[in-house]
């Protein structure tokens, strides 16, 4: 018994002297722990008040992020129990945390946002006077006052908190609070190691960061701004060379374009799996209008299109540049080639539905930044949207209003497409809401509930609303000479064939997975006038509906299209053409997508 004792009381001295730094200066740890992860509460905030759900993806967000900010907050209250006079670091730091607090309510109760790239840009780019004009502006608004409400209060409880410490400190220094203390910080500690060594991983590129950023993803504010210093870093490299591309390189050499008059149109749909469309065999009519659009003949669908990764804004950049992966170049080593058809006298539009889209993380900004770099406009493109909108209907109505058709004019439309949350995809009216969950196919897969069966409804739900967007666009050409691409930045899975739903970003990919994730939609659709005044074109593009091919190579259908003649014009990389040359197709910079799916690796 009394071994035992002495073992118990040990083992509790040991475990008291661990917590002890955190325990005797639990506000300071509580203040640093709490502040620094504002992205946190703001996603609480706008999850349970807004949607009502994903608490439990939350829960593990909460931990993490508080788990990254708990090292060197444990650290930090080492040092003040240390250092003799450890309290002026204590008032040092508060004095810090608070005004810090204080910026992010601000951000966040008025901006919806905190720590960015773009914030910090804009820092760093406002000069005094307009500094002085935003904070007027800004001083007195509603998100403003909450902010200051929010700052006072956490400042008298930090004042609470440090007059009764000492208190507080006796009572966990107990035995029950002592293990509870002890068990929660030990596992915060651990977590916070684990998931921090993104802060000393070697990068390479901004695809790199990206990917840490959502393997390792944590909203606390040292994340943020590592992700977001390395962001820019990597952005005005990759931003740098790529307008510098567009704009001058992209310019050399002559240019000309064949075709008499003709109209272009580039759409880019999002998170697009094409099993889930009837134009691939699914089950449910979710593609009606192109399936009509197919039996006219004018309509040619692809089978075998691979998208080399499953995140937008790295897809994307790829569709835009002329670089092959599977020749090993990348996407900012060559220009882009609706800057070559502009060099060769086409009129060029960029209506994006994902410009300003979750801008608080680094895909956003990053495809932005080079999507819309202020260089180009008046330089590459003629127009471009002001804003997105909820509805990618309203995305292609705002274009049509403005429209100013010349003899060769393409457009390019990034849409919203199938992102998450698919239920805010398509307009919540009776015509949209067709099929109930009984209506799916596989519906009794064991691992599908009710709330799943829904999600996999409204997916459905959202492909239909696309396939009515894309026939909106085609109802403008149908007296016109014209071409319409239209194909997604990705895949995505939906509980095909797991209890899974949106993308893995696992680094080991399986035949399955890379089938929902990768394999993509393609389909070019010809109006009557283009189709018979360009038989053998129009014969080339049906010749193509099976080959293998990759959509960064999209550049060079669209070039072939779009009949222009340059330096940058390959044919060998050209699907349509018959003297085309399929590279290996290489996805997530490194896997060979024919030999995972084929089974020989
Ligand atoms: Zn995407």
């Amino acid at each position: 018994m009394s071994a035992n004792g002495e073992g118990s009381s040990k083992v509790m001295k040991l475990l008291r002297a661990f917590v002890k730094p955190v325990v005797q200066e639990l506000p300071l740890w509580l203040t640093i722990v709490i502040t620094l992860v504002p992205m946190t509460w703001r996603n609480w905030d706008y999850h349970v008040l807004t949607l009502h759900d994903f608490a439990w993806e939350l829960m593990d967000l909460t931990f993490t992020s508080m788990s990254v900010v708990a090292v060197p907050a444990t650290l930090l209250v080492l040092l003040v129990s240390w250092l003799k006079h450890g309290k002026w670091l204590k008032y040092l730091l508060y004095a810090i945390l608070l005004p810090f607090w204080l910026v992010n309510l601000f951000l966040w109760k008025n901006f919806s946002t905190t720590w960015l790239p773009q914030i910090i840009q804009l820092v760093l780019d406002t000069n005094q006077h307009e500094s002085g004009e935003f904070l007027k502006a800004w001083i007195g608004a509603p998100g403003s006052m909450r902010a200051y409400f929010y700052t006072a209060l956490t400042l008298v409880a930090i004042i609470i908190g440090e007059r009764k410490r000492k208190s507080i400190a006796s009572f966990l220094r107990r035995s029950v609070p002592t293990v509870i203390i002890a068990i929660l910080l030990a596992a915060m500690l651990l977590w916070g190691v684990i998931m921090g060594r993104k802060f000393v991983m070697h990068y390479d590129s901004l695809y790199e960061v990206e990917l840490a950023e959502i393997r390792m993803q944590s909203p606390d504010l040292i994340s943020t701004l590592h992700a977001s210093i390395l962001a820019l870093k990597f952005q005005a490299q990759e931003a740098d060379a790529a307008v510098d591309l567009a704009l001058r390189v992209a310019a050399e050499g002559p240019a000309t374009c064949d075709a008499d008059s003709l109209d272009l149109v580039l759409v880019i749909g999002e998170s697009y799996n094409k099993r889930h469309s009837s134009l691939y065999g699914y089950q449910l009519d979710t593609s009606p209008l192109m399936r009509s659009e197919r039996d006219k003949g004018l309509l040619t669908v692809f089978t075998d299109v691979v998208s080399p990764y499953n995140l937008t804004s790295i897809s994307v950049k790829n569709m835009f540049s002329l670089n092959s992966l599977g020749r090993g170049e990348r996407w900012y080593e060559q220009p882009f080639w609706f800057a070559v058809m502009r060099h060769a006298g086409w009129q060029v539009d960029m209506w994006g539905n994902q410009r300003y889209f979750m801008s608080n993380l680094v895909f956003s900004t990053s495809l932005n930044s080079v999507m819309f770099a202020p260089e180009y406009e008046g330089r590459v493109y003629h127009a471009v949207n002001e804003k997105p909108f909820r509805l990618d209907s309203t995305l292609v109505d705002d274009y049509y209003s403005k429209w100013e058709p010349s003899k060769h004019n393409l457009v390019v439309f990034h849409l919203m497409g199938q992102h998450t949350a698919y239920e805010y995809r398509y307009p919540q009216k009776p015509q949209w809401e067709k099929w109930t969950t009984a209506d799916l196919p596989h519906a009794d897969a064991p691992y599908l509930d009710e709330p799943r069966r829904q999600v996999i409804l409204d997916y459905a739900r959202a492909t239909l609303y696309n396939d009515y967007v894309l026939s909106m666009i085609l109802d403008h050409y149908r007296d016109r000479n014209a071409v319409v691409v239209m194909l997604s930045d990705h895949g995505e899975e939906v509980y095909d064939y797991r209890d899974f739903v949106e993308r893995d970003h696992n680094p080991h990919k399986t035949p399955e997975m890379v089938h929902c994730e990768n394999d993509i939609p393609l389909f070019i659709w010809c109006s009557p006038i283009y189709k018979s005044r360009n038989p053998e074109r129009f014969a080339a593009i049906q010749a193509a509906a099976s080959r293998p091919m990759m959509c960064d190579l999209i550049g060079q259908m669209m070039l072939w299209l779009g009949q222009v003649n340059s330096q940058w014009t390959d044919s060998t990389r050209n699907a349509l053409h018959p003297a085309y040359q399929p590279a290996p197709r290489i996805i997530y910079d490194g896997i060979d997508y024919d030999q995972l799916v084929s089974g020989q690796r």
